[in-house]
C-alpha cells in the first residue's frame, strides 16, 4: 500500500510521448498484453513480457517510461494462454500494471465520441481518445470512491459483510461519490446508508487506484457518534463493531477474512490496528 502515497516510478511526462523517442527506444520496450476485460497475459503467475513485441501498432497503449524503459499495454481481443487479474498483480509493478489495466479497459468501453457518436481513434499513443469527425478529445475516466474506517467512541473499528460476499468476509464502508457531492459528504452518506451511523468527523488519509474498472479509492478514517449500528440489510448483511483483541482472535479462529494485503481497505485496518 505504502507505493501509492510516495512519487509513482511510472514517468507519464508528455515529453515521453514523442513517438520517434519510443521508436528509438522499441528494443527495450516491455509490452504487456491486456484483453477488454483488463486481465493481463500472464506466465508462471506473473504478467508476460512479450519477446519479441514486433513493431509498435496504432492500438498500443504508451503507459510511461518504467525504470529506464517504455512499458506499453497491447489491447488483444482474447488473451492467448494463462491470465492474471488485477487483485493478483505483483506490487513492484503495480505503477504500470494498474496504468496498463485501466487504459486498456478504457479504450475498450469507450469508443465513441460523447458529442456525435463516432468511432474515436486513440491518440498521443493512447493517452487520449480524439474524434475524426467533430474534433472532441476524450480522456480516461476515473470514478471517485471513498472507503472509510468508522471507529465508535471506543474506539472500536465497524467492519462490515456485503451481502454479495463470501460468509465471513468482512471490511469497512465503501462507495462511489456521487455527481455534486464532495468525498466526505460521500463518507457521511454512505455511513448513514449503509450502517444507519452518523459521523462526527472525517478526515483524509491516502489514496489508492483501483482499476476494477475505473476507481480510485479515497481513504478516509472517521468517528462515529455513538456505538450503534443499523445496516441496511441490502448492500450490507451485516455488520459490528470490534476491539483490537476481538478482531485479532475472531481473524486468527478464521471467523473473518479480511480485505487483502495490497488493498487499501485493509492499509485502513492495520493503522487502526497499530495505532492501538
Ligand atoms: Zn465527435
Amino acid at each position: 500500500m505504502n507505493q501509492w502515497t510516495t512519487p509513482s516510478g511510472l514517468d507519464r511526462s508528455a515529453a515521453r510521448r514523442v513517438p520517434e523517442q519510443l521508436r528509438a527506444a522499441w528494443s527495450q520496450a516491455v509490452v504487456i498484453e491486456v484483453d477488454g476485460a483488463g486481465n493481463l497475459a500472464a506466465d508462471a503467475g506473473a504478467p508476460r513480457r512479450l519477446a519479441a513485441p514486433g513493431d509498435l501498432r496504432d492500438e498500443d497503449i504508451l503507459l510511461g517510461w518504467y525504470q529506464g524503459r517504455p512499458w506499453l499495454a497491447r489491447r488483444v481481443t482474447a488473451v492467448e494462454g494463462p491470465t492474471i487479474g488485477w487483485r493478483d498483480l505483483d506490487p513492484t509493478m503495480a505503477d504500470p500494471l494498474a496504468a496498463a489495466v485501466a487504459l486498456a479497459r478504457w479504450h475498450a468501453t469507450s469508443p465513441t465520441c460523447e458529442a456525435c457518436g463516432t468511432r474515436t481513434v486513440p491518440d498521443l499513443l493512447g493517452a487520449r481518445r480524439s474524434c475524426p469527425e467533430c474534433g472532441a478529445l476524450a480522456f480516461p475516466r476515473i470514478d471517485p470512491c471513498v472507503i472509510v474506517a468508522i471507529t465508535d467512541p471506543a474506539d472500536r473499528i465497524l467492519l462490515a459483510r456485503q451481502g454479495q460476499w463470501a460468509a465471513r468476509r468482512v471490511s469497512v464502508v465503501a462507495g462511489f461519490v456521487e455527481a455534486g457531492e464532495s468525498a466526505e459528504q460521500a463518507c457521511h452518506r454512505e455511513a448513514a446508508e449503509e450502517v444507519g451511523v452518523r459521523l462526527t468527523g472525517v478526515s483524509y488519509v491516502a489514496s489508492q487506484p483501483w482499476p476494477m474498472p475505473r476507481s480510485l479509492m479515497l481513504g478516509f478514517e472517521a468517528r462515529a457518534e455513538d456505538g450503534r449500528i443499523d445496516v441496511d440489510g441490502d448492500e450490507i448483511a451485516e455488520g459490528a463493531y470490534y476491539t483490537r483483541a476481538d478482531l485479532a482472535a475472531a481473524v486468527g479462529s478464521g471467523a473473518l477474512t479480511l480485505p487483502g494485503q495490497a488493498s487499501i481497505a485493509r492499509h485502513l485496518i492495520e493503522r487502526w490496528l497499530s495505532a492501538g
